[in-house]
This record gives C-alpha cells, structure tokens and sequence, in this order.
C-alpha cells in the first residue's frame, strides 16, 4: 500500500489567474514544493490549503478551479475575506510575525481575533479529517496554523502528525508576552514531531513548555500530560540543483557581466521582501558609513538593492516603504555623480534568471536581517556560485547563521562593525573568498531541500509512540528473587535452557566477529550441558557457521540466525524452518549499502536469510541517529516485500517475515521432557519474542539496562554467568 503524504499549509503551492476569461492554475515551486518532490518518492503526496485570493471568478469558473485543483492532487479550503483580514493578516502577519520575530512593540495596543484564528484552524482541521485514511501521515507548516495539531489529535487519535515552523520560535521571556500561549503550545504539542531551523529555537520552545505548562525535557522528547512529542532542529535547504542551472545559463551569464560593466565596480547586493525583520534601514547606514570612511571607494562600489513587494494591504509595510525609499534617495543624493549611483534599487519582483545574474554578478552578498527564521537568500546565492567566488556578509540573527558558519557573520544591530565587514569583504583576497565559498557550497548542495523534507519526515516516522508499560532498566531484581529462581531451577527434575548468546553470555565488541567464546564460557556451557537433567539451547541472531565454528564442539542444540534453522546436540545436520519467504537482499544490501558509507564505522552483513546494519563502531549519537532513519526507510520496503525490520543492539535487521526466535519454541517443547521447566535468558528485542512464547510456567530472565517484559531482570552479563554457575554447580549440602 502506498503510503500517503497530507501536507497543510496556510497557500496551496499554486496560482490560479484567469486571462482572457479562462481560468489557469499552476503548481508553483519553491523549496517545500521541491523537497517534498525529492523526499517522498514512496509516497503519494495531498496537498491542503486555501488556494489564494481569486477574485473576479465566476461561478463556473469555481467548479473548473476545484477540478484543476483537485487533478493537482490540491484540496482547497476556502476562506471569507472577513477571515483572511482577522486571521491571516490581524493575527497570523500583525501579532505572531513580529512577535515571533522579537519585535514586541510593533504588536496592536489590543490584540483581537484570536476566536477567528482558532475557528479557521478548526476548518483546516476539518478538511484534514475529511480525507484521513489510516496510514496517512499529517505534515503542517507554519505560524497560520499553531492550533492544528491538537486539533487534529483530539479527531484523530491515532494520526501520526508532524509539525514544522518556518519562523524563529523566541526566548520565553518574549513568548511569554502571547495572550494565547498557552493555546499556542497546547496547540504543538499535540503533534508526534515539532521541528524548526535550529537548535536555538527547538531549546526555546521546549523551555517555553516546560516553564509554562510543566512539560517534562529529555532531549529530544517533551512529555505532556503522557504524551511524547519528539522535537527537533531540522534547517530547511533549497533546490540548489537548480540555482547551479540557472547560474551556468548563457543568458544569466551575459546578465551577470552586464551587471558588473566589466570589472570595473564591485557589485554589493541585497535581495529582500519589503519587511521590518530584513535590517534594510540599518544596512543603508552601514553601506553609507562604509562610503564616508572610505572614499576611495566612491564610484568603485555599487549596492544594488532589489526589495520584492509584500503584504501590500498591511499599513505598517507601506509605512515602512516610504522609510526605504527615502533612506536610498538620501543616500544617493549625497554621494551620487552624474556617473555613478551608489544605489541601484529596484521595488519589484525579479525573475529567476534576473535573480540568479545578481547572485552571480555579486562581489559581496549582503544578507543582515534582523531576525529571520532561516534566509533562504543566503542559501540561494551561495547555490549560484559554481564560480565558487563571492563573499556572504550574514547576520547572526538569521537561522542561516548556525549552518553557514565560514560566512562573515554580523551583528546587523552593531552598525559600524557591520560597515567594516563589508570592507573586509570587499577586500578580502581570492583565496579565502574562495576557501570560504567552497565550504559553503558543501553544506547548501548537500543538506538541500530533499536532504530537509527526507530528515523531517523519516523522523517522524520514527517518533516515539506510548506503549504497553515495561519493565524499565532501574528495576533489577533484588538478591532475594533471584535466589528463588535459582532454587525453582535447581530442584526442577528436568531443566530446558534457552540461552541467547551476544550481550547475555558474552558482552559486546565493537566487530560482530571479535565475540568469540572465552575458555570459562565454554567450560560453563560444558558444565551445564553435562549436568543431570539438563538441555541446553543457544539461540542467537548469529550465522550457522558461525554457531557451529564457535560452539559446534558443545553438547548444546544450536538455534542459528533468530532459529530460522536449528541443529539437534550431537547433530551438524541444520534444519531450515519451513514456510519462511524469500529475501529482496540486492535490494536490502543497497539502501544499508549507503547508511554504511555515510556512517563511519559501520558495516553490512549479509545472512542466509537477511541482511545486517551494524554500527556498535560508529559515533553513538550518529549511529542512533541514521539507525532511526534506516529502520524507517526500511519499513517502507518492508510494507511491500513482506519484511520484518528487527531493532537489535546497535543493529537494525531486516528478513522475510514470520522468522522470530519463538519460532521454535513448539518445535523444542515436542522433543523436551514432558513437565520440564524452561528458564530462557536473554538481552535484546529480539528475545522478547522468545520470552513471549515460552510455555506457561516458564521463568524468563532479562539481561542489561533495556525495558523487558521478563519479570526477572539482571544487571549484566557478568552477573548472568555467575547465575549459570551457580546453576550448574551442585547446591551446597545442608
Ligand atoms: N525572491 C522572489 N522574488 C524576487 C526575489 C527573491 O520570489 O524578486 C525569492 C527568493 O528567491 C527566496 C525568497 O524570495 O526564495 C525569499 O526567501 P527568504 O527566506 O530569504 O525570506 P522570506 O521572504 O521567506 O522572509
């Protein structure tokens, strides 16, 4: 079954206009449009939103836009105008963007219309529920819609729902001043996963729940009133296939050169939408500084400033033009010739191959918000460059900052830093610019919009989900109960032991191979096997050679690969468990091929029934990290080729279904001593399949630090054998 994607954000990705009387609605691209194309191949894609302001359409023409929606995969909400005023303008673009972008004094003096806020959330959250299907998985965006996950979990319980913000999320002590706080992370935390750009904002956000709401904190899960939602940085990238594209074009190249008149100025650029967080006012002082300080730079140094047009219908950005376009004439008027204007500004939207001539016509790329939530300007320029030239001046406050580390970063509140800056950059000689460019490029071509949307969405699928309560690591049983099961076990007259092998009776080396049997573990086998009434069986994930190499000499049956086959003691015949299914190991090898490449240390063992990711070598918190993914990734395959992934210690397996290690339980209970009491121990998932299926009366023992649902539970492996010993040494006479 394909799995499907439900994407809901405030815009569809199209645009709908109608020209000469006929209606035309394209798929716009952008970096969510394109991430997602990438990151979800294996899944069908449904988009929900409101599909934009149209006016002047007829009836008709609703009935065709819905169809032409509806064949772009695209469910529409429609919203009043009354609606977008209060919720998308009053509260989502005049109260949540300034505030989420520190800008607390820009707030209304009475902030209204949250009602209409959450009226509109609960018609998205309808809408989602319209067309859920079990199995779907719910992925919401942005600061419109806060209130939609909780929304969504109250209707749908069981929904897997993830949540990104494409803004800063702020400091509690500016959170705090939101009327609706408490509404707004009620409202996240009702997703399984919530992510940002950063870190930072992930850290404010679980601050904000657990001073505001007690929330518990254990990176990276935030509990709540028993749920777990797992949290996260996850920093949006760009398509930047595409801008090396645009940038190797012969028309944007001429553009480029054009731009430059030869190299005869040095081309400052700054490409911003028209708004408050961008630090344009700020930048025009440093660039007017850097004139004044440094004249012999006039008419050798242009900025050419593009602001793109936005929010027009809000009375504090057309407030805010009039402040831009006076602030340029000012400076133009005092240091501009008959032959040289310092700044070229442009108040439009530009084309993408317009754009991308002054990505790469650019000497120095000025990028000083404010606060943004990540700059994707920034990213964009750097993508340019396959000149591997240039120089990005960015501000601190961007989301872009904590990844683009080898760029100049300012403080665009320091001014004259901010100026001298620039002059370093103009300044700065090739070979830095270009040891600097080329590091950039390494992590924009790399962490790119597939790359953000495959990360977010696989952790998603892998967020933690409350289950049945167990046994938990702290829990060991005291000295007393496991003298109890000793003696339970020593006046049995007929003992069965079901012995698992790694972390149970040997610890764990970092090479599956180096964890070879030592004298004193074969001797306890030997002991117990020789002692009276006594079967011994090893049951392991390992290999059947690699069983009987290491242990084939022992009088003990041997369960070989999760007992897909077993040998009698005494017998080297092994004996395949019947009706196991075929493995896809090409296939298999491929994908954990990969995660082995990118996770140094790691490797892939191929068995006779599946294949094996091991990472016991790798960095802990990498290895953690791509073994979630890698699970994930490889429950898709699993779906479709009837698969079992199996979440080892520091190994993710995946064979044919139906192979487990209570598989042969009843196969052994037919051969054992009617009555005998079976004592099983093991360490890992994959034993709990074994303790499950044990016999009632059975004693299962769990070994190490992991949750279990074996009653008795012992520290170590350590501790384990000296337990066997005990067992298979005589009690001492009374
Ligand atoms: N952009 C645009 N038209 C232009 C210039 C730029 O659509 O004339 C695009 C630019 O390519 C970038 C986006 O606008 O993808 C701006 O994104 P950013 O994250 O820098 O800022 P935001 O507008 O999201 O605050």
């Amino acid at each position: 079954m394909t799995r499907r994607t439900i994407l809901v954000s405030n815009r569809l990705p199209v645009t709908a206009s109608v020209e000469d009387a006929v209606l035309k609605v394209e798929r716009s691209v952008g970096g969510l449009a394109s991430g997602l194309t990438g990151a979800t191949r294996n899944s069908h894609t449904v988009w929900i939103g409101w599909a934009g302001p149209l006016t002047g359409i007829s009836r008709r023409q609703v009935a065709e836009l819905n169809a032409q929606l509806t064949a772009l995969d695209c469910v529409p909400v429609s919203l009043s105008s009354r609606e977008i005023r209060e919720y998308y303008e009053d509260v989502s673009n005049a109260i949540l963007w300034p505030l989420f972008h520190y800008q607390a004094e820009r707030l209304p003096p009475d902030p209204r219309h949250w009602s209409t806020y959450a009226a509109v959330n609960a018609r998205f959250a309808q809408a989602v529920a319209d067309i859920w299907q079990p199995g779907d998985e719910i992925w919401i965006h942005d600061y419109q819609l806060l209130l939609l996950p909780a929304l969504l979990r109250r209707r749908i319980p069981d929904a897997r729902i993830g949540f990104f913000l494409h803004i800063p999320f702020p400091a509690l002590e500016i959170f705090r001043i939101l009327p609706w706080r408490q509404e707004v992370l009620d409202g996240l935390l009702g997703a399984d996963l919530v992510g940002f750009h950063t870190e930072g904002y992930a850290g404010h956000f679980a601050a904000a729940a657990q001073d505001l709401l007690g929330a518990e904190w254990k990176p990276p899960y935030l509990t709540h009133q028993d749920r777990d939602v797992r949290v996260g940085a996850y920093p949006i990238g760009i398509d930047a296939g595409r801008f090396e594209e645009l940038a190797r074009r012969r028309g944007v190249r001429q553009g480029a050169e054009a731009l430059r008149r030869g190299a005869d100025v040095q081309v400052v650029a700054g490409v911003d939408r028209l708004d408050y967080t961008k630090g344009i006012p700020r930048r025009l002082i440093a660039f007017e500084r850097l004139l004044t300080r440094h004249p012999e730079l006039h008419g050798k140094v242009q900025l050419v400033q593009v602001v793109v047009p936005s929010r027009t219908g809000v009375r504090t950005y057309r407030e805010f033009r009039t402040q831009v376009d006076a602030a340029i004439g000012n400076i133009n008027g005092a240091f501009g010739t008959a032959l040289w204007t310092p700044v070229a500004y442009q108040y439009r939207s530009l084309g993408e191959e317009e754009l991308a001539a002054l990505y790469t016509a650019a000497d120095v790329m000025l990028v000083t918000p404010i606060r943004d939530g990540m700059n994707l300007v920034a990213k964009e320029f750097i993508a340019s460059r396959v000149d591997d030239d240039g120089v990005l001046v960015l501000s601190e406050f961007t989301g872009a900052a904590a990844q683009l580390t080898e760029a100049l970063l300012v403080n665009p509140y320091d001014v004259d830093g901010m100026a001298a800056t620039l002059y370093r950059a103009l300044t700065m000689d090739r070979d830095e610019r270009k040891r600097r460019m080329r590091a950039l490029r390494g992590t924009v071509t790399v962490q790119d919009a597939t790359w953000w949307a495959g990360t977010f969405l696989s952790d998603l699928r892998s967020a933690r989900r409350r289950r049945k309560r167990w046994a938990t690591a702290s829990e060991t049983s005291t000295p007393e109960e496991v003298q109890e099961v000793l003696e339970r076990a020593r006046s049995a007259r007929s003992l069965l032991l079901l012995l698992d092998y790694d972390g149970t009776l040997v610890s764990f080396t970092g090479r599956p191979d180096a964890a070879r049997p030592d004298t004193e573990l074969l001797g306890l086998l030997g002991q117990l096997a020789g002692r009276a009434g006594t079967d011994v069986h090893l049951v392991s994930g390992r290999s059947r050679d690699q069983l009987a190499e290491w242990l084939g000499d022992l009088p003990v049956a041997l369960h070989a690969e999760h007992g897909l086959w077993s040998r009698g003691a005494g017998s080297d015949e092994w004996k395949r468990q019947p009706a196991v299914g075929a493995t896809p190991y090409d296939e298999l090898a491929t994908v954990m091929g990969r995660y082995a490449e990118s996770t140094p240390g790691s490797l892939v063992e191929r068995k006779s029934a599946g294949v094996a990711w091991h990472y016991r070598m790798a960095d802990a918190a990498l290895g953690d990290q791509q073994a979630e993914r890698l699970a994930a990734e490889m429950d898709d395959l699993a779906d479709v080729h009837g698969l079992d992934v199996l979440r080892g210690d520091k190994v993710i397996e995946v064979r044919p279904s139906g192979i487990h290690k209570g598989l042969i339980v009843a196969d052994v209970m037919r051969h054992a001593v009617p009555g005998c009491l079976v004592l099983a121990l093991g360490d890992d998932r994959t034993d709990e399949d074994l303790f499950t299926a044990l016999p009632p009366g059975s004693i299962a023992i769990h070994v190490g630090p992991r949750e279990s649902l074996a009653p008795v539970r012992l520290p170590d492996v350590a501790t384990a054998r000296a337990f066997l010993r005990d067992l298979a040494m005589e009690p001492p006479s009374a």
